[in-house]
């Protein structure tokens, strides 16, 4: 961990009386950046905290700008049979969230208003339809590349953005239920992908630097789910197949992961399909940038005026 300076506030000390300062989050609530909806991780922006994602948004955009990366942009919801099939289940049937829907007749229909009326469950009537939310940008893009036929020899890189679901209510601002993450992904041969992702460590660790913010790059695990996924998590870290880009936004002991490089090997070649020019499956890599949390982390560092930031931050930003 390089620099790390906490501000005076960083750790919500106690006043005088004893009584907790406001939390981080409260005083982005206090401040208009974030909205309340009632819901722990699911809130509205402000247009000064959106001015901050799209400044950012921008800039990811420019860092990738010579790689022609093809822009594809999928709605916040994927198909049910993809996501089925591309094994997110195994690893994370926790933070899945499926969309359901009133599939009844008139009859149904009362029963329905008069639970809302009674404040009762009305739900159990709901069906699954056949679209679940999107847990990470790439998901729904494996099926679609997959159905192109082979890779070309030199494969493929796509710009994706999407709002994600996952389902971990939090009081931490930084673990939302519903983000905007930016990625890249690569398709190809393992050097190829491994490649692209060493190029993002790099532009990526740059790229939080010219923020001006303190970070550590840090191998990581996906939170695999029960007794079976730690042997996962034990194994992509063995294998490096994860890394972080950390920020402390919450606190210096648990930073932040901002930024995150992917190695997918060939899962998704696999479970897709998904083959290189010469017949041998696709591997795959992808950078995820936490558009909100890189905002976050700003915030913290540098305050929540954005008027007030440094000058280089700034200039990063909007030029
Ligand atoms: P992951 O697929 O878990 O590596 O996530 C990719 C990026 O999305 C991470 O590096 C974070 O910046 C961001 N992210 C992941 N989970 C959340 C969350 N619950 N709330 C906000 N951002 C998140
Ligand atoms: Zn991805």
């Amino acid at each position: 961990m390089e620099s790390i300076q906490p501000t005076p506030t960083f750790c919500e000390p106690l006043d005088d009386d004893g009584l907790a300062e406001p939390t981080f989050l409260d005083r982005l609530f206090d401040q208009g950046l974030l909205v309340r909806t009632g819901v722990d991780g699911l809130y509205g922006r402000s247009g000064a905290f959106e001015s901050v994602v799209e400044a950012l948004d921008r800039l990811i955009g420019r860092l990738g700008a010579a790689d022609n990366a093809e822009v594809l942009r999928f709605p916040p919801g994927m198909s049910r049979p993809a996501f089925e099939r591309s094994g997110y289940l195994k690893g994370f049937p926790n933070l899945a969230g499926t969309v359901h829907s009133f599939c009844g007749h008139e009859g149904e229909h009362a029963k329905l208003l008069a639970c809302v009326e009674a404040g009762e469950d009305w739900t159990a009537g709901q069906k699954a339809t056949d679209i679940v939310l999107t847990p990470a940008a790439c998901y729904p893009l494996y099926p679609v590349a997959a159905a192109r036929g082979p890779l070309p020899a030199e494969g493929r890189l796509f710009d994706l953005q999407s709002y994600c679901f996952r389902r971990e209510p939090s009081l931490e601002p930084t673990r939302m239920q519903l983000f905007r993450m930016r990625e890249y992904v690569r398709m190809g041969s393992p050097d190829q992908v491994l490649a692209f992702r060493e190029s993002w460590l790099e532009r990526g660790t740059q790229m939080i630097r010219d923020l001006e913010l303190p970070l550590a790059i840090d191998a990581a695990n996906d939170p695999f789910f029960g007794r079976a996924g730690r042997m996962l998590a034990n194994n992509q870290r063995a294998q490096g197949l994860k890394f972080e880009l950390n920020v402390p936004v919450n606190s210096v002991e648990k930073p932040t992961a901002c930024l995150s490089f992917n190695y997918h090997q060939d899962h998704f070649g696999t479970t897709w399909d998904l083959v290189q020019a010469d017949g041998d499956v696709a591997h795959t890599a992808c950078v995820g940038f936490g558009l909100e949390r890189i905002t976050l982390a700003l915030l913290r560092h540098h305050g929540l005026d954005l008027a007030a930031w440094p000058e280089g931050v700034r200039r990063v930003l909007w030029g």
